[in-house]
Protein backbone atom coordinates (compact mmCIF):
# COMPACT_ATOMS: atom_id res chain seq x y z
CA UNK A 1 0.00 0.00 0.00
CA UNK A 2 1.24 3.04 -0.96
CA UNK A 3 1.01 6.65 0.35
CA UNK A 4 -1.87 7.59 -1.56
CA UNK A 5 -3.87 4.55 -1.18
CA UNK A 6 -3.07 4.34 2.39
CA UNK A 7 -4.09 7.65 2.92
CA UNK A 8 -7.02 6.94 0.83
CA UNK A 9 -8.20 3.56 3.11
CA UNK A 10 -7.84 5.82 6.19
CA UNK A 11 -10.68 8.41 5.06
CA UNK A 12 -12.79 5.61 3.79
CA UNK A 13 -12.02 4.11 7.83
CA UNK A 14 -13.07 7.74 9.03
CA UNK A 15 -16.16 7.53 6.71
CA UNK A 16 -17.15 4.47 7.65
CA UNK A 17 -17.06 4.81 11.44
CA UNK A 18 -18.89 7.82 10.39
CA UNK A 19 -21.84 6.54 8.59
CA UNK A 20 -21.63 3.70 11.53
CA UNK A 21 -22.07 5.95 14.27
CA UNK A 22 -25.27 7.74 12.73
CA UNK A 23 -27.21 5.08 12.10
CA UNK A 24 -26.36 3.70 15.74
CA UNK A 25 -27.14 7.51 17.04
CA UNK A 26 -29.07 9.26 14.61
CA UNK A 27 -32.38 6.47 14.95
CA UNK A 28 -34.23 5.62 11.92
CA UNK A 29 -34.97 7.94 9.54
CA UNK A 30 -38.11 9.86 10.11
CA UNK A 31 -39.64 8.08 7.04
CA UNK A 32 -39.23 6.53 3.74
CA UNK A 33 -40.69 8.23 0.33
CA UNK A 34 -42.59 6.17 -2.57
CA UNK A 35 -44.27 8.17 -5.10
CA UNK A 36 -48.16 7.22 -5.10
CA UNK A 37 -48.68 10.84 -6.55
CA UNK A 38 -46.88 13.53 -8.43
CA UNK A 39 -48.87 16.20 -6.25
CA UNK A 40 -51.06 16.39 -3.71
CA UNK A 41 -54.49 14.57 -4.96
CA UNK A 42 -57.68 15.99 -3.99
CA UNK A 43 -59.96 15.35 -1.94
CA UNK A 44 -63.81 15.42 -2.17
CA UNK A 45 -65.79 17.03 0.98
CA UNK A 46 -69.48 16.82 0.79
CA UNK A 47 -70.68 20.00 2.77
CA UNK A 48 -73.94 19.51 2.43
CA UNK A 49 -77.02 17.61 1.86
CA UNK A 50 -80.57 17.59 0.27
CA UNK A 51 -80.29 21.28 1.41
CA UNK A 52 -83.48 24.10 -0.05
CA UNK A 53 -81.19 26.60 -0.52
CA UNK A 54 -77.79 27.90 -0.05
CA UNK A 55 -75.88 30.92 0.41
CA UNK A 56 -73.02 31.26 -2.14
CA UNK A 57 -70.57 34.47 -2.29
CA UNK A 58 -67.12 34.69 -4.36
CA UNK A 59 -64.83 37.44 -2.81
CA UNK A 60 -62.74 37.26 -5.84
CA UNK A 61 -63.39 37.12 -9.93
CA UNK A 62 -64.81 33.96 -10.66
CA UNK A 63 -66.77 31.49 -13.37
CA UNK A 64 -70.06 29.56 -12.94
CA UNK A 65 -69.57 27.05 -15.50
CA UNK A 66 -71.99 24.10 -16.63
CA UNK A 67 -70.60 20.97 -15.25
CA UNK A 68 -72.51 18.84 -18.10
CA UNK A 69 -70.46 20.35 -20.84
CA UNK A 70 -68.20 23.11 -19.42
CA UNK A 71 -70.14 26.16 -20.53
CA UNK A 72 -69.54 29.26 -18.96
CA UNK A 73 -72.95 30.28 -17.59
CA UNK A 74 -71.73 33.42 -15.12
CA UNK A 75 -68.73 35.39 -14.65
CA UNK A 76 -67.89 38.92 -12.74
CA UNK A 77 -65.29 40.44 -10.57
CA UNK A 78 -66.64 39.18 -7.55
CA UNK A 79 -70.31 37.96 -6.43
CA UNK A 80 -71.99 38.95 -3.18
CA UNK A 81 -73.77 36.67 -0.87
CA UNK A 82 -76.22 35.19 -2.83
CA UNK A 83 -79.28 32.33 -3.20
CA UNK A 84 -78.98 28.83 -5.03
CA UNK A 85 -81.81 26.84 -4.92
CA UNK A 86 -83.05 24.33 -7.21
CA UNK A 87 -86.12 24.80 -9.32
CA UNK A 88 -88.09 22.44 -10.72
CA UNK A 89 -85.00 19.91 -10.90
CA UNK A 90 -82.89 23.20 -12.56
CA UNK A 91 -80.71 25.14 -10.25
CA UNK A 92 -81.50 29.22 -9.92
CA UNK A 93 -79.03 31.75 -8.52
CA UNK A 94 -80.65 34.82 -7.42
CA UNK A 95 -83.68 33.47 -8.77
CA UNK A 96 -82.55 33.85 -12.13
CA UNK A 97 -82.18 29.99 -13.92
CA UNK A 98 -78.77 28.82 -14.95
CA UNK A 99 -80.39 26.01 -17.24
CA UNK A 100 -78.92 23.13 -16.10
CA UNK A 101 -78.89 20.59 -13.03
CA UNK A 102 -75.17 21.01 -11.76
CA UNK A 103 -72.58 23.76 -11.74
CA UNK A 104 -68.63 24.34 -10.93
CA UNK A 105 -68.10 27.38 -8.98
CA UNK A 106 -64.33 28.72 -9.89
CA UNK A 107 -62.39 31.31 -8.10
CA UNK A 108 -59.40 33.15 -9.00
CA UNK A 109 -58.52 33.58 -5.71
CA UNK A 110 -58.15 30.46 -3.63
CA UNK A 111 -60.06 30.30 -0.01
CA UNK A 112 -62.27 33.20 -1.87
CA UNK A 113 -65.32 31.12 -2.03
CA UNK A 114 -68.12 31.26 0.41
CA UNK A 115 -71.11 28.75 1.62
CA UNK A 116 -72.85 29.40 4.14
CA UNK A 117 -70.63 32.31 5.27
CA UNK A 118 -67.54 29.75 5.81
CA UNK A 119 -65.14 30.26 3.39
CA UNK A 120 -63.66 27.31 1.56
CA UNK A 121 -60.18 26.63 -1.05
CA UNK A 122 -60.52 24.81 -3.65
CA UNK A 123 -63.89 25.09 -6.01
CA UNK A 124 -67.84 24.25 -5.02
CA UNK A 125 -69.73 22.00 -7.16
CA UNK A 126 -73.46 22.27 -6.94
CA UNK A 127 -75.62 19.53 -7.95
CA UNK A 128 -79.25 17.93 -7.64
CA UNK A 129 -79.03 15.21 -4.92
CA UNK A 130 -79.71 11.71 -5.53
CA UNK A 131 -83.62 13.06 -3.76
CA UNK A 132 -83.48 16.00 -4.87
CA UNK A 133 -82.54 18.64 -3.12
CA UNK A 134 -78.99 20.16 -3.37
CA UNK A 135 -75.86 19.05 -2.78
CA UNK A 136 -72.49 20.87 -2.38
CA UNK A 137 -68.77 19.46 -2.86
CA UNK A 138 -65.49 21.23 -2.48
CA UNK A 139 -62.47 19.77 -4.29
CA UNK A 140 -59.75 21.29 -2.87
CA UNK A 141 -55.97 19.65 -2.69
CA UNK A 142 -55.92 16.88 0.35
CA UNK A 143 -52.99 19.63 2.27
CA UNK A 144 -55.55 22.10 2.30
CA UNK A 145 -58.00 19.52 3.70
CA UNK A 146 -56.16 18.18 6.11
CA UNK A 147 -54.96 22.00 7.51
CA UNK A 148 -58.74 23.06 8.14
CA UNK A 149 -59.07 19.49 9.59
CA UNK A 150 -56.18 19.86 11.68
CA UNK A 151 -57.18 23.10 13.36
CA UNK A 152 -61.02 21.58 13.78
CA UNK A 153 -60.10 18.41 15.69
CA UNK A 154 -57.36 19.19 17.89
CA UNK A 155 -56.63 23.27 19.68
CA UNK A 156 -53.93 24.99 17.83
CA UNK A 157 -52.00 25.91 20.77
CA UNK A 158 -51.20 22.23 21.61
CA UNK A 159 -47.50 21.16 21.40
CA UNK A 160 -46.36 20.67 17.73
CA UNK A 161 -45.27 17.13 18.19
CA UNK A 162 -48.77 16.36 18.94
CA UNK A 163 -50.29 18.57 16.01
CA UNK A 164 -48.03 16.43 13.34
CA UNK A 165 -48.71 13.16 14.98
CA UNK A 166 -52.78 14.61 14.27
CA UNK A 167 -52.06 15.77 11.22
CA UNK A 168 -50.80 12.66 9.74
CA UNK A 169 -53.51 10.61 11.33
CA UNK A 170 -55.66 13.20 9.56
CA UNK A 171 -53.98 12.60 6.19
CA UNK A 172 -53.94 8.91 6.67
CA UNK A 173 -57.70 8.81 7.12
CA UNK A 174 -58.43 10.86 4.31
CA UNK A 175 -56.52 9.22 1.61
CA UNK A 176 -57.83 5.60 3.01
CA UNK A 177 -61.41 7.16 2.00
CA UNK A 178 -60.55 8.76 -0.88
CA UNK A 179 -59.11 5.69 -2.52
CA UNK A 180 -62.21 3.72 -1.03
CA UNK A 181 -64.00 5.53 -2.81
CA UNK A 182 -66.07 6.99 0.25
CA UNK A 183 -67.06 10.55 -0.53
CA UNK A 184 -65.62 12.49 2.95
CA UNK A 185 -68.22 14.06 4.97
CA UNK A 186 -68.17 15.84 8.58
CA UNK A 187 -69.54 12.34 9.88
CA UNK A 188 -66.36 11.28 9.04
CA UNK A 189 -63.81 14.53 10.59
CA UNK A 190 -64.86 18.47 11.60
CA UNK A 191 -63.71 20.56 9.32
CA UNK A 192 -65.28 24.55 9.17
CA UNK A 193 -63.14 25.90 6.08
CA UNK A 194 -60.27 27.82 6.52
CA UNK A 195 -62.02 28.57 9.48
CA UNK A 196 -59.24 27.34 12.02
CA UNK A 197 -56.40 27.59 9.80
CA UNK A 198 -53.35 29.82 11.06
CA UNK A 199 -49.82 30.17 10.58
CA UNK A 200 -48.48 27.79 12.58
CA UNK A 201 -50.94 24.97 11.97
CA UNK A 202 -49.34 25.86 8.51
CA UNK A 203 -46.22 24.96 9.32
CA UNK A 204 -47.20 21.52 10.90
CA UNK A 205 -48.76 20.41 7.64
CA UNK A 206 -45.84 21.33 5.51
CA UNK A 207 -43.69 19.92 7.82
CA UNK A 208 -45.80 16.31 7.39
CA UNK A 209 -46.43 17.17 4.15
CA UNK A 210 -47.67 13.98 1.86
CA UNK A 211 -46.68 11.63 5.02
CA UNK A 212 -49.13 9.15 5.61
CA UNK A 213 -49.17 5.52 7.74
CA UNK A 214 -49.30 2.76 5.93
CA UNK A 215 -49.61 -0.98 7.61
CA UNK A 216 -48.23 -3.74 5.52
CA UNK A 217 -48.02 -1.49 2.45
CA UNK A 218 -51.68 -0.09 2.41
CA UNK A 219 -53.18 3.27 3.96
CA UNK A 220 -55.87 2.16 6.88
CA UNK A 221 -58.70 4.09 8.54
CA UNK A 222 -56.16 6.09 11.39
CA UNK A 223 -59.31 6.53 13.88
CA UNK A 224 -58.66 9.10 16.73
CA UNK A 225 -60.89 10.06 19.66
CA UNK A 226 -60.66 13.37 22.60
CA UNK A 227 -59.61 10.36 25.60
CA UNK A 228 -58.99 7.11 25.79
CA UNK A 229 -60.02 6.66 29.58
CA UNK A 230 -56.82 4.35 30.28
CA UNK A 231 -56.99 2.01 26.86
CA UNK A 232 -57.86 2.66 23.56
CA UNK A 233 -60.27 0.32 21.90
CA UNK A 234 -60.53 -2.71 19.61
CA UNK A 235 -61.79 -1.35 16.29
CA UNK A 236 -63.69 -4.45 15.73
CA UNK A 237 -65.48 -4.01 18.69
CA UNK A 238 -66.79 -0.63 17.88
CA UNK A 239 -67.00 -1.11 14.12
CA UNK A 240 -67.65 -4.47 13.44
CA UNK A 241 -64.83 -4.08 10.87
CA UNK A 242 -61.68 -6.44 10.66
CA UNK A 243 -59.35 -5.62 13.34
CA UNK A 244 -55.32 -4.90 12.25
CA UNK A 245 -52.63 -4.50 14.67
CA UNK A 246 -52.31 -0.87 14.35
CA UNK A 247 -56.18 -0.54 15.64
CA UNK A 248 -56.30 -3.61 18.48
CA UNK A 249 -55.65 -1.42 21.31
CA UNK A 250 -53.51 -0.23 23.40
CA UNK A 251 -52.80 1.20 27.12
CA UNK A 252 -52.91 4.30 27.66
CA UNK A 253 -51.08 6.10 30.82
CA UNK A 254 -51.09 9.35 29.80
CA UNK A 255 -54.79 10.84 29.35
CA UNK A 256 -55.50 10.89 33.32
CA UNK A 257 -55.63 14.77 33.27
CA UNK A 258 -58.18 14.98 30.60
CA UNK A 259 -61.49 16.09 32.32
CA UNK A 260 -63.32 13.43 30.26
CA UNK A 261 -61.25 10.66 31.96
CA UNK A 262 -64.05 10.28 34.05
CA UNK A 263 -67.70 11.06 33.97
CA UNK A 264 -71.06 10.82 35.48
CA UNK A 265 -74.34 11.06 33.89
CA UNK A 266 -77.69 10.07 35.37
CA UNK A 267 -80.59 10.22 32.63
CA UNK A 268 -84.36 9.37 33.08
CA UNK A 269 -85.78 6.37 31.22
CA UNK A 270 -88.50 8.78 29.89
CA UNK A 271 -85.10 10.57 28.19
CA UNK A 272 -83.50 7.62 26.69
CA UNK A 273 -87.16 5.98 25.44
CA UNK A 274 -87.10 9.16 23.72
CA UNK A 275 -83.86 9.27 21.87
CA UNK A 276 -83.92 5.39 21.36
CA UNK A 277 -87.49 5.57 19.71
CA UNK A 278 -86.02 8.11 16.69
CA UNK A 279 -84.24 4.16 15.33
CA UNK A 280 -86.79 2.04 17.21
CA UNK A 281 -90.33 3.16 17.39
CA UNK A 282 -91.67 -0.01 19.36
CA UNK A 283 -89.54 0.64 22.58
CA UNK A 284 -91.68 1.52 25.31
CA UNK A 285 -91.59 1.26 29.25
CA UNK A 286 -88.41 0.68 29.29
CA UNK A 287 -87.18 -1.69 32.58
CA UNK A 288 -83.66 -1.90 32.12
CA UNK A 289 -80.49 -1.26 30.33
CA UNK A 290 -77.62 -3.79 30.27
CA UNK A 291 -73.98 -3.44 28.79
CA UNK A 292 -72.60 -6.31 27.20
CA UNK A 293 -69.53 -7.82 25.73
CA UNK A 294 -66.51 -4.91 26.61
CA UNK A 295 -63.45 -5.10 24.83
CA UNK A 296 -59.62 -4.26 25.92
CA UNK A 297 -60.11 -0.66 26.11
CA UNK A 298 -63.39 -1.94 28.23
CA UNK A 299 -65.43 -0.15 26.00
CA UNK A 300 -68.90 -1.99 25.53
CA UNK A 301 -69.95 -3.24 21.95
CA UNK A 302 -73.29 -4.06 22.97
CA UNK A 303 -76.34 -2.48 24.84
CA UNK A 304 -79.30 -4.73 25.74
CA UNK A 305 -82.52 -2.79 26.45
CA UNK A 306 -85.09 -4.65 27.89
CA UNK A 307 -88.54 -3.10 28.11
CA UNK A 308 -92.15 -3.88 28.31
CA UNK A 309 -93.09 -5.86 25.04
CA UNK A 310 -89.45 -7.49 24.53
CA UNK A 311 -85.73 -6.85 24.31
CA UNK A 312 -83.26 -5.05 22.35
CA UNK A 313 -79.69 -5.78 21.42
CA UNK A 314 -78.13 -2.77 19.99
CA UNK A 315 -74.76 -1.82 18.98
CA UNK A 316 -72.98 0.13 21.87
CA UNK A 317 -71.65 2.87 19.23
CA UNK A 318 -75.36 3.62 17.76
CA UNK A 319 -76.86 3.77 21.38
CA UNK A 320 -74.42 6.20 22.18
CA UNK A 321 -75.16 8.46 19.19
CA UNK A 322 -78.84 7.93 19.60
CA UNK A 323 -78.81 9.10 23.36
CA UNK A 324 -76.34 12.11 22.42
CA UNK A 325 -72.78 11.45 21.58
CA UNK A 326 -71.87 14.87 24.03
CA UNK A 327 -74.22 13.63 26.51
CA UNK A 328 -72.96 9.89 26.55
CA UNK A 329 -69.12 10.56 26.14
CA UNK A 330 -68.00 6.93 25.32
CA UNK A 331 -69.58 3.70 25.42
CA UNK A 332 -66.74 2.73 28.00
CA UNK A 333 -69.29 2.67 30.96
CA UNK A 334 -71.00 0.76 34.06
CA UNK A 335 -74.06 1.15 34.49
CA UNK A 336 -76.29 1.58 37.99
CA UNK A 337 -80.54 1.01 38.16
CA UNK A 338 -81.41 4.07 39.66
CA UNK A 339 -85.83 3.11 39.51
CA UNK A 340 -87.13 6.08 36.83
CA UNK A 341 -83.41 6.94 36.02
CA UNK A 342 -80.20 4.84 34.86
CA UNK A 343 -76.52 6.57 36.31
CA UNK A 344 -73.83 5.63 34.02
CA UNK A 345 -70.24 5.74 35.54
CA UNK A 346 -67.81 6.26 32.45
CA UNK A 347 -64.10 6.58 30.92
CA UNK A 348 -63.19 9.29 28.26
CA UNK A 349 -64.86 10.74 25.51
CA UNK A 350 -64.70 8.96 21.96
CA UNK A 351 -65.01 6.08 20.62
CA UNK A 352 -61.90 5.25 22.03
CA UNK A 353 -60.35 3.50 18.64
CA UNK A 354 -56.57 4.48 17.30
CA UNK A 355 -55.03 7.70 18.70
CA UNK A 356 -55.67 9.13 22.23
CA UNK A 357 -55.68 12.94 21.75
CA UNK A 358 -55.09 13.96 25.41
CA UNK A 359 -52.84 11.25 25.36
CA UNK A 360 -50.87 12.57 22.53
CA UNK A 361 -50.75 16.37 23.73
CA UNK A 362 -49.21 14.67 27.15
CA UNK A 363 -46.31 12.45 25.50
CA UNK A 364 -45.68 15.76 23.18
CA UNK A 365 -44.87 17.79 26.74
CA UNK A 366 -42.90 14.95 27.85
CA UNK A 367 -40.29 15.41 24.84
CA UNK A 368 -42.04 12.27 22.70
CA UNK A 369 -41.56 12.71 18.51
CA UNK A 370 -44.67 12.56 16.38
CA UNK A 371 -43.16 9.46 15.29
CA UNK A 372 -42.93 8.05 19.02
CA UNK A 373 -46.46 8.87 19.48
CA UNK A 374 -47.76 7.41 16.59
CA UNK A 375 -45.88 3.84 16.88
CA UNK A 376 -47.83 3.87 19.95
CA UNK A 377 -51.60 4.32 19.39
CA UNK A 378 -51.01 2.59 15.98
CA UNK A 379 -48.24 -0.76 16.44
CA UNK A 380 -46.78 -1.43 13.00
CA UNK A 381 -47.42 1.10 11.07
CA UNK A 382 -44.47 2.57 8.92
CA UNK A 383 -44.08 6.46 7.62
CA UNK A 384 -44.19 6.88 3.95
CA UNK A 385 -44.37 10.23 2.32
CA UNK A 386 -46.53 9.37 -0.82
CA UNK A 387 -46.19 12.72 -3.22
CA UNK A 388 -43.80 15.46 -3.16
ZN1 LIG B 1 -55.68 7.79 26.56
Amino acid sequence: MNFHSSKLFILNSVFCILFLFCLSSCGRPAYRSEAWWPEPPEAEVTLLEEANTVHLAVRSPYKILDLKNGTDLREGPFLASTNVTLDQGQLTLGGVGLGTDGVRVVPNVDGSLELEGTSYRGEIYLVKGPKGGLRAVEKLDVESYVLGVLGSEMPNHWEPEALKAQAVAVRTFALYLKNNGVNISSLHLAYKGTKKETPDLKRIVIQTRGVVMLYKGSLFPAYFHSTCGGHTEDANLVFGKDAIPPLRGVKCDYCKDSRYYQWRREISKQELEKNLRKAYPSLKDIWEVKPLDRGPGNHVSKVEIRYAAGTYRMNANEFRLLVGPNHLLSTAFEIADRGKTVKFYGNGWGHGVGLCQYGAGTMAKDGFTWQQILNKYYPSVEFVKIYK
